[in-house]
């Protein structure tokens, strides 16, 4: 994510001139609680081994473990798709629809929990038999007929109706979710908003393919994650748009962003499905945000490694929220015309928070840190200011500077979005970069993507690679850099 505010510091004047603010939140869990309900000497008879497992059976964990967003995502089991069929009308806000959720459980569960926020729960079936369900704040307990098994796998149907609420006034996050408006809708979820128009495990450490099939009125265009199935079909005056993401994806990253859209579509010069659209207010812009996405794509595509999805872009909607999100193959920007640094810095997610993402969100530096410095680079590729030059300027922030009391490496839930987390985790890289020379940090860089694409990351993982990768102890460097609330003198 990044927000673009007004510049208001030192270093955010810096940014401001970039075009940037950074701004982003992420929240993960470790998933270190779900499990293990089931003790690992529980008895197994050969004759019986159902009926022991269910002798130890519970009901999942109403958090997925993420020691600081305690109740988001649950335990006990693991989506491996979500199939989502909605129906959105504008006029009336009014959104009903289907979610079928194909998980596989990690535990034997005599019921589980899934995130909703709002609506009617109509019909909720497991396995296609009826089960029961009741609601408490933004979870949804079910209790299937019969126990699932530890390691099978089920599905799960929720079939509801309502009115879609975004998540308003939390802590340093802004509006977020499904957010209604003129034309449709800007769904943009981070941290923890997908819960606002579809049941699931709304957390990044389970991540899961997704298949939406959104009916709006015709006229209008729904555009989610990943790519068309099919051309629309228009009957009865709704035109239905079939998506499909088929590379796991964090939940906050989905989307169903609708409206009056411009679009233009075709290939990057490297050759990658590119889709630009634009509300006809910015118009103008289509082209620019094309172009520009086509080219930031391929150029990370050089220095990150291979575009970990099918298809790149950028929407911008009307609905002016102030920043963008790096929704999964199509980043949203909402109510601005996106300069090319946030078109880098948005791109460089789809490596960096969306192909890896975050275990828990205290290591939200991962996403936003880098993402950030991709600014840099950007910049610096473009034959504008270098990423040294960059670098000194923000490092030259005053000892007292709020940048220096905030440790990037664990961002807080109550100001996850810090600039802190951003700039100073940028920092980091670089000065990381200047230890440890060119070759070993591109290569770092690199090695971090493959070797972890599609999956849950955290920052011990990266510092363990980084000494891996440079022979070096970078014990000292990274605690000065990401742990220590204050100005780092030496690195
Ligand atoms: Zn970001």
């Amino acid at each position: 994510m990044a927000s673009k505010r007004p510049a208001t510091t030192a270093t955010t004047a810096l940014l401001g001139v970039l075009g940037i603010v950074g701004t982003v939140a992420c929240s993960a869990s470790s998933g270190e609680s779900a499990a293990g309900t089931t003790p690992a000497s529980a008895p197994v008879s050969v004759s019986a081994p159902i009926s022991a497992a269910e002798r130890e059976s519970g009901p999942g964990a109403p958090g997925i473990g993420d020691p600081d967003f305690p109740t988001d995502g649950n335990g006990g089991y693991d989506v491996g798709r979500y199939r989502l069929r909605l129906d959105y009308e504008p006029s009336s806000r009014h959104l009903s629809g289907t979610a079928r959720i194909e998980a596989r459980a990690t535990q034997p569960l005599t019921g589980f929990n899934l995130d909703l926020s709002g609506f009617t729960v109509r019909r909720v079936t497991v396995d296609g038999r009826p089960a029961r369900f009741d609601r408490s704040g933004t979870e949804l307990t079910v209790t299937p007929a019969t126990p699932v098994r530890n390691g099978a796998s089920f599905a799960v149907e929720v079939t509801y109706a309502g009115e879609p609420k975004p998540v308003r006034g939390s802590s340093n996050l802004g509006t977020y979710g499904f957010i209604p408006t003129r034309d449709g809708a800007f769904v943009t979820c981070q941290p923890n908003g997908a819960k606002t128009w579809f049941p699931g495990n709304d957390h990044p450490s389970d991540k899961a393919r997704y298949d939406f099939s959104i009916t709006v009125p015709a006229g209008l265009t729904a555009l989610a994650n990943g790519e068309l199935v099919g051309t629309p079909r228009t009957t009865n005056g709704r035109t239905t748009f079939q998506w499909r993401e088929n590379h796991p994806m964090a939940s906050y990253l989905a989307t169903m962003t609708l409206g009056r859209f411009e679009m233009r579509q075709g290939r990057t010069p490297g050759g990658l499905k590119n889709l630009a659209a634009v509300d006809p207010k910015y118009r103008g812009e289509l082209q620019h945000l094309y172009d520009t996405s086509g080219r930031v794509t391929d150029h990370w595509s050089t220095l990150f490694g291979p575009y970990p999805f099918s298809s790149t872009g950028g929407v911008v909607d009307d609905f002016p929220a102030g920043y963008a999100l790096e929704n999964q193959t199509k980043p949203m920007y909402g109510g601005f015309a996106p300069d090319d640094s946030i078109i880098a810095h948005e791109l460089a997610h789809q490596w960096f928070g969306d192909s890896l993402s975050i275990k828990r969100w205290r290591d939200l530096w991962l996403n936003e840190g880098f993402a950030t410095y991709a600014e840099w680079l950007w910049s610096e590729h473009e034959g504008r200011a270098t990423a040294e030059q960059l670098f000194r300027r923000n490092h030259s922030a005053a000892a007292d500077d709020p940048i220096w009391s905030y440790a990037p490496g664990r961002a807080r839930a109550d100001d996850l979005f810090n600039n802190s987390v951003y700039t100073r985790g940028g920092m980091t890289l670089h000065a990381l970069r200047q230890r440890i020379g060119d070759p070993a940090f591109f290569r770092l860089l690199r090695e971090w993507a493959a070797e972890h694409r599609y999956g849950n990351v955290t920052t011990p993982q990266f510092i363990a690679l980084a000494e891996r990768i440079s022979g070096r102890d970078l014990d000292a460097l990274f605690d000065a850099w990401l742990f220590t609330p204050r100005k780092p003198t030496a690195w």
